[in-house]
C-alpha cells in the first residue's frame, strides 16, 4: 500500500530506495540548505488546482550528491525539478541538453525529463524582471543596477539586465575575479554609449564598503543574490549607512519578510522588497515548462503570501 503523506525534506537515500506516496511525488527541488524552500507550497497548489495527480518535494542535496540525485530523477522518471542554492552551476553540466538561454547563463534552475532525456532551462532571469516590473512598476531598461553575487542566480539577473538593456550594470563579489569574470562575458551588450557621466556602463567591482559607497549615487536598483540573509544571524550585504532613499533594494532571499537587507533598506528610507515575487515567477515559467499549461498565478501567489 502507499504511504499517505510526503516528508518535509527529502534526501539521496530516500531517491537511491524510493516509496511512492499519493499523490506520487514526480517534481522538488534540490538544494543545500532547502529546508527554507516554499517552492512545495506554491506549486503543489498548483498541482492540486490543475488537478494534476503528482507532488512537488523538497531534497536535501549537497554537491557530490548531486550528479547521483540528478541520474536517479532520470531513472524515477520524475516530470522534472529545480536547483536551488548551490546547484545552479554544477547542474548544467549534468543535462543531456540546455537551451540557449542556459548555456549563455551558464546555470539552470529547471531540469525538465523528457523521453529519458535530461534538459536544462533557467527561468531565474525572466521571473526576476517580471518581480521587478510587479514590485517597482519600473523596467530593468531604465534601470542602473548593482548586483551582488556572481552565483548561478547573479548570472541569471545579470544576462537579463543586459539583454534589457540597462542603463548600468555593476557586479559585486566577495571573489573580485568571478564579478570581472562575469563582467567580460557581458561586455558586448554595454558596448553602446548610453550613459552620460564619468562611470562605465558595466563594471566589476569587490564586495568591499569602498567600492560599494563609490557606486551608491550612480546605481538605481541594488539586488542581493548572495545567501547573505538565508540565516538568522547574518547581517546585511550592505550597511544601512551605506544605502540612501533614491534606492530601489530588491533581496532575492525570502526567507524573512524583512530580510537584514530589506530592513536596512527601509532604515535609510528606500523602497526595498523581498524576493518571493522572483519565487513566484521563475516557479510559473517552471511549471509551465514541465506541463505545457498556463500556471495558476494567483493560486501560487496567494499559497506563499
Ligand atoms: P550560488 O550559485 O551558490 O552563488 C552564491 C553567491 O553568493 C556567490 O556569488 C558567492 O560568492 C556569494 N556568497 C556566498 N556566501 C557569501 C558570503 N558569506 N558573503 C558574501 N557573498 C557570499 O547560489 P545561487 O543559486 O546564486 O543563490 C544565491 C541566493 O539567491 C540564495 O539565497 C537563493 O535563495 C537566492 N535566489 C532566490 C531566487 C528567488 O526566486 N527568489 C532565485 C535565485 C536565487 P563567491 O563567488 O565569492 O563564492
Amino acid at each position: 500500500m502507499k504511504k499517505k503523506s510526503a516528508k518535509e525534506v527529502y534526501t539521496l537515500a530516500d531517491l537511491q530506495a524510493w516509496r511512492d506516496v499519493d499523490p506520487p511525488i514526480r517534481v522538488g527541488v534540490f538544494g543545500d540548505p532547502v529546508e527554507h524552500s516554499l517552492s512545495p507550497q506554491m506549486q503543489n497548489a498548483a498541482l492540486q488546482h490543475c488537478q494534476i495527480d503528482r507532488q512537488y518535494a523538497r531534497f536535501q542535496i549537497s554537491p557530490e550528491e548531486l550528479p547521483e540525485s540528478i541520474e536517479l530523477i532520470r531513472k524515477l522518471e520524475f516530470v522534472g525539478v529545480n536547483l536551488t542554492i548551490p546547484h545552479k552551476i554544477a547542474a548544467l553540466g549534468l543535462v543531456d541538453i540546455a537551451d540557449e538561454n542556459a548555456k549563455r547563463i551558464g546555470a539552470i534552475n529547471v531540469i525538465k525529463v523528457e523521453g529519458g532525456k535530461l534538459r536544462g532551462f533557467n527561468t531565474d532571469g525572466r521571473g526576476f524582471a517580471r518581480a521587478i516590473r510587479e514590485e517597482f512598476s519600473v523596467d530593468l531598461r531604465d534601470m542602473r543596477v548593482m548586483l551582488l553575487g556572481a552565483g548561478g542566480g547573479a548570472r541569471a539577473i545579470a544576462l537579463q539586465c543586459a539583454k534589457e538593456n540597462s542603463e548600468r550594470l555593476v557586479i559585486g563579489n566577495r571573489s573580485f575575479e568571478k564579478a570581472q569574470h562575469l563582467a567580460d562575458q557581458l561586455r558586448d551588450f554595454f558596448s553602446g554609449p548610453r550613459v552620460l557621466g564619468p562611470v562605465p556602463r558595466l563594471q566589476a567591482i569587490p564586495l568591499e564598503e569602498a567600492a560599494i559607497r563609490f557606486q551608491i549615487a550612480n546605481v538605481d536598483l541594488i539586488v542581493n543574490a548572495t545567501p547573505l540573509g538565508l540565516n538568522s544571524g547574518d547581517a546585511s550585504p550592505i550597511p544601512a549607512r551605506l544605502l540612501a532613499p533614491h534606492l530601489m533594494v530588491y533581496d532575492t532571499i525570502y526567507s524573512a519578510e524583512r530580510t537584514p537587507f530589506v530592513a536596512a533598506a527601509i532604515e535609510a528610507g528606500a523602497r526595498a522588497t523581498n524576493g518571493l515575487s522572483m519565487l513566484l515567477h521563475q516557479g510559473a515559467l517552471a511549471f509551465e515548462i514541465w506541463f505545457q499549461r498556463e500556471a495558476p498565478l494567483d493560486v501560487m501567489r496567494r499559497a506563499i503570501l
